[in-house]
């Protein structure tokens, strides 16, 4: 597909649910669609607590893009970050290692998603990692499982109990799938499995600093699911605000005041920030953002006075929506429906009308909570709801058979598939983020010698071009 194409050209960025279910929406119109990502995968973020707990392998809910669209001829997959837009000029800006592309557009759907927040404490990220890539959940399931083997080293008791005790962030759906998967693996799964101390006495603590659990699900479900999870093992601690994290444990600040909690892994589960290239759009559109940057959008989801440009999914504020799935997807399918209105030269500007199917959310084996309108869900029945969605949505067919496989191992038996982790795993992220601050400083320096003034700072593409370079050249020792 060459850039001079005489047909309407649609650059769609991030090939998450917003990005990959435009494209396809696209499958028929008689337009040339690039869709880039910077990473190869569509991933299927649901199920990453699944990854990182040893019940799913990565390639299960993130298959390969261009294998979903090999059969829509009117697709190119492009790998890249993309670092500039241009609303004026029309054009997308991306790199990858030492290439830089730009590619025009006459219509643009942004669905770059969101990431972690940590509201304004970036250095927790060090220690606290959170859960929104494949790169989080392999280093989690590294953090996770690497903890029992310190364990089985350990004689001092104190330390012991330090590197028994996981501490998860944020008391929504992601952080009670994680606390509910942990407490799971250190009753059932790892039962057996050591010598020098008893997995069940792992102490699981679930941190919040609001006042319940799934807050979102209205009061009894909330309340349900707490006892669901003190049941099953699970400290719930809330109204209780994270002022602290190192490498060995966590501040928390309550009612009573400060106390410290001896803590060698910690899972981060609150806060999402909008992509920053909402900022970008924003400023060139006179848009608004709003505290967690997500572009406030047009009715129709378009920015400002741009028809052309569709803001979509996690990045996008419009009517108190929610950064869930379904607003994504239903949103990519309303901006694909403009631009082929567009195309046929149709009537557009039509209003976006979201239809909340509900929402779900595991807590454990063979227990959940669903609220779906009036209809409120719990245990059992609720949790096969939830099998039942997540086996629907799952991309892939071959998926989908694998993952009721493995749930099967995990579910009904007591085994885990996929624990394997490498140091690399756990060691990587804090590695190449100090090697990208070391390169900054050294270019930061460079460039205050020789006077420049401008276009000295180092992009990501400067950083080490090998993948998978060796971690450990770097002479910082790493967190313990
Ligand atoms: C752990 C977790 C559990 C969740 N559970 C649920 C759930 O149970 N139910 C539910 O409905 N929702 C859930 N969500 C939310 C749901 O996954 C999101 O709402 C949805 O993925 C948003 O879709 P999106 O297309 O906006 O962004 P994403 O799906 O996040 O996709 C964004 C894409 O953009 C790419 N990207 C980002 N920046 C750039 C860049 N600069 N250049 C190129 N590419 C870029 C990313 O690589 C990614 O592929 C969960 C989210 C998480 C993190």
């Amino acid at each position: 597909m060459s850039t001079d194409s005489p047909r309407h050209r649609v650059v769609v960025i991030g090939s998450g649910f917003g990005g990959l279910f435009a494209t396809k929406a696209l499958r028929r119109a008689d337009v040339d669609v690039t869709l880039i990502d910077r990473t190869s995968h569509h991933l299927f973020q649901p199920l990453l607590y699944q990854v990182a707990t040893g019940i799913l392998s990565e390639g299960e809910i993130a298959p390969a893009t261009r294998e979903i669209v090999r059969r829509q001829k009117n697709v190119q997959v492009l790998l890249g970050t993309v670092e500039q837009i241009s609303l004026d000029e029309r054009t997308v800006t991306h790199s990858m290692l030492d290439k830089t592309t730009v590619t025009p557009y006459d219509s643009l759907i942004v669905a770059a998603g969101a990431g972690q927040s940590y509201f304004g404490n970036d250095q927790f990220a060090e220690f606290a990692p959170g859960m929104k890539t494949i790169d989080d959940a392999l280093e989690l399931r590294g953090r996770i499982f690497g903890a029992y083997e310190m364990a089985e080293l350990e004689s001092d008791p104190l330390a012991l109990d330090a590197w028994l005790t996981f501490v998860v962030v944020g008391a929504g759906p992601t952080g009670v799938e994680m606390a509910g998967q942990i407490a799971e693996l250190s009753r059932r799964t790892l039962k057996g499995n050591f010598r020098t101390f008893d997995p069940a006495t792992t102490r699981v603590v679930l941190l919040d600093a609001a006042g319940s659990v799934l807050s979102m699900f209205g009061d009894k479900l909330s309340l349900h699911a707490q006892r669901d999870l003190e049941s099953r093992g699970v400290e719930v601690q809330l109204d209780a605000k994270v002022v602290d994290v190192d490498a060995q444990g966590i501040v928390v600040e309550d009612a009573e005041g400060r106390r410290r909690i001896e803590a060698r892994t910690k899972i981060w589960a609150a806060g999402v920030a909008a992509s920053p290239l909402g900022r970008q759009i924003a400023e060139q559109s006179g848009a608004e953002v709003d505290r967690s940057g997500r572009v406030a959008v047009n009715p129709d989801l378009t920015v400002g006075t741009h028809p052309e440009v569709f803001v979509i999914g996690d990045m996008m504020s419009l009517d108190g929506l929610p950064g869930v799935s379904p607003v994504a997807i239903q949103g990519a399918k309303h901006a694909a429906k403009q631009i082929k209105a567009r195309t046929k030269g149709k009537p557009t500007g039509q209003p976006f009308r979201y239809r909340d199917k509900g929402s779900m959310a595991t807590i454990s084996r063979f227990s959940a909570v669903a609220s779906v309108g009036k209809l409120h869900l719990r245990g059992f029945i609720a949790w096969l709801a939830w099998l039942a969605v997540h086996l629907v949505y799952l991309t892939a067919f071959k998926s989908r058979v694998t993952a009721l496989m493995h749930w099967a191992v995990s579910f009904v038996g007591r085994g885990r598939s996929e624990r394997t982790s490498t140091w690399q795993q756990v060691s990587a992220r804090t590695r190449l983020q100090r090697s990208e601050g070391e390169l900054a400083r050294a270019a930061a320096a460079a460039h205050a010698g020789s006077g420049r003034s401008e276009g000295a700072m180092p992009r990501a593409s400067d950083a080490p071009q090998s993948i998978g370079g060796d971690p450990r050249r770097t002479a910082e020792p790493l967190p313990k």
